[in-house]
């Protein structure tokens, strides 16, 4: 059973603690998966900001833009304002219209050039060579599309790089490219002024946490822009993953992420260690209830057996002394036993089994008083060494009957405590009977009371069997008894010590007991001093004095 719990406890565990990974690994996941979301839309922010002064081109009816320019030489008025406003964007720095029959790249080409003095086109041939490489990207691209599937839109646009970019005007009705309207693009600007501010507003140091990101020139191998200087760029820091800005749009580009040990995985990591701690406690509390419930069942198993073995063993030990009682009762009023001797013999029988039923009973009846809290007791002040000559020169007889040796030592000073007389009595008698039983050739027993400023102690000792020491702290338990071969001859039933030990308690003392095997034992009773006397303080060391035992002593009385 102990098993058992134990392993649904640290299987409950061991799943909690891999539940709780799994959830701070997912935290941490989810965390940067938002991160990489917001990075996707810095990109489309972008993106917006450079086609948005174009989105216009889309209402408007290109057909008629090539027979305008063809006739004046100019943008048709609805396109002029378009292009006024995107002249004025700092991330263009010219604008230029080709029509589709002029090839730029042929030398001593003339296209259009957007005049920003005059927000006039004029015919020019000093345009940047690179818009023959943007046009040449652009034609490719539109031509394909023009013949691959039925071109739905008025327009269509591909970036050179970040060089240019390249907007084709499509006639969708005869499905050809007119000309095409290029932009040249701003890289300072569009790295300094667009997309460098823009991760510095969506990825701040106060928001950011650990996530980093490079705006990189792939083909370059340069850090073009980031959101944190401080930070190295370093391709094993950087996720699987990267941002794109499209297709063509600055196709040398992409933005790299990096999540590095930020503030939130520590929090994360934080509430982990947290969670794992209180687990911990947890799981310490339940093996420890565990174990608590399985001595204590245990011991309640053990007491239970313990009563079993008493109750069988009680029943005989009360019957026994009947069963004497009986015959030898009814033997004398049969009229059977006349002979006055026999008739002194079984009264002496009767006699001594009441006295032994008497013991039993008693000592029954105190185990249940205590039990039940019902033990009352009657404290006075109760002088040591008197009750100790008395009780001597009441058992004396009886001790030595037994073929024991008996010695008193008594203290120097008045030992008072504050007791139930009966009870120290009963105490007395109880130590002394088992000295007695648990003693084979050995026979002595010493009574002694020794004094200290705090407490009177009373020592009852033997030279007798002893008790092994794994039994001491279980020897005042109810119904407790050492296993052994002289155990078995003795007749007892583990009551005496578990009776001495409450009634000492009830009465503010303490029992102890030091004992080896083969050398004896010593119960050691402690009781708080009633009054301090003088003659004790002064002795700081207690002298004991032998004393002979006064048959008439003023206790006795
Ligand atoms: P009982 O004597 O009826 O068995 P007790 O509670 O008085 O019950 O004693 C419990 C056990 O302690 C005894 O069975 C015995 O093994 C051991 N014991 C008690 N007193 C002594 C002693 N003076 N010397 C050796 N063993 C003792």
């Amino acid at each position: 059973m102990l098993a058992l719990g134990l392993f649904a406890i640290i299987a409950l565990t061991v799943m909690n603690v891999f539940s709780l990974y799994d959830i701070r690994d997912r935290m941490t996941e989810g965390e940067e998966e938002r991160q990489f979301q917001l990075a996707e839309e810095l990109v489309r922010d972008v993106r917006q900001q450079i086609y948005t002064p174009f989105s216009g081109l889309r209402e408007i009816e290109l057909e008629p833009v090539e027979y305008f320019i063809n006739s004046s030489g100019q943008f048709p008025p609805q396109l002029k304002e378009g292009i006024i406003n995107a002249s004025k964007n700092p991330l263009f720095d010219g604008i230029y219209f080709t029509p589709e029959s002029i090839d730029p790249c042929q030398e001593g080409a003339s296209i259009y050039g957007f005049n920003y003095s005059n927000n006039e086109l004029e015919l020019t041939s000093e345009y940047p060579s690179i818009l023959c490489d943007g046009l040449v990207l652009a034609r490719t691209k539109a031509r394909i599309e023009l013949n691959s599937f039925n071109y739905r839109w008025n327009n269509n646009v591909e970036f050179d790089a970040h060089r240019t970019m390249n907007i084709g005007f499509i006639n969708l009705e005869e499905n050809r490219v007119i000309g095409y309207l290029t932009i040249t693009l701003n890289k300072d600007q569009i790295v300094n002024g667009l997309i460098s501010p823009l991760m510095n507003e969506y990825f701040s140091a106060d928001t950011a946490g650990g996530t980093v990101l490079w705006l990189h020139d792939w083909l370059n191998n340069e850090v073009l822009a980031t959101n944190n200087n401080a930070i190295e760029y370093d391709i094993d820091l950087v996720d699987q993953r990267r941002v794109r800005f499209g297709t063509s749009m600055f196709s040398e580009w992409n933005i790299k992420v990096a999540f590095l040990d930020n503030s939130i995985a520590t929090m994360y990591n934080a509430t982990l260690v947290k969670n794992l701690i209180i687990l911990g406690f947890a799981f310490l509390f339940l093996i420890g209830a565990l174990l608590f419930m399985f001595f204590t069942a245990q011991r309640e198993r053990a007491l239970s057996l313990r009563q079993a073995g008493f109750l069988a063993n009680v029943t005989h030990e009360l019957k026994t002394p009947l069963a004497v009682m009986q015959a030898a009762g009814e033997n004398i009023s049969d009229g059977r036993v006349t002979d006055p001797i026999r008739l002194q013999k079984y009264g002496d029988h009767i006699y001594s089994e009441a006295i032994r039923l008497k013991k039993m009973i008693d000592k029954l009846l105190d185990v249940a008083k205590s039990d039940s809290g019902q033990a009352l007791i009657n404290a006075a002040p109760v002088d040591a060494n008197e009750l100790l000559r008395f009780f001597v020169s009441e058992s004396r007889a009886y001790i030595e009957a037994k073929g024991f040796n008996l010695d008193l030592k008594l203290s120097d000073s008045r030992p008072l405590i504050m007791a139930d007389k009966d009870n120290l009595e009963n105490i007395l008698s109880n130590l002394t009977e088992n000295a007695i039983k648990y003693s084979s050739d050995n026979k002595n027993i010493l009574f002694s009371v020794v004094t200290n400023q705090k407490e009177i102690i009373i020592n009852i000792s033997d030279t007798g069997i002893g008790i092994p020491k794994k039994h001491h702290k279980n020897i005042f338990k109810k119904f407790y008894r050492v296993e052994d071969s002289l155990k078995a001859k003795t007749k007892g039933h583990g009551l005496g010590l578990s009776i001495v030990k409450n009634l000492v308690e009830l009465n503010g003392g303490d029992v102890t007991l030091k004992s080896e095997v083969n050398i004896g034992t010593t119960f050691k009773l402690r009781f708080p001093v009633l009054i301090p006397n003088e003659k004790t303080l002064n002795n700081q060391k207690n002298r004991i004095t032998s004393t002979s035992i006064t048959e008439n002593n003023e206790y006795a009385q």
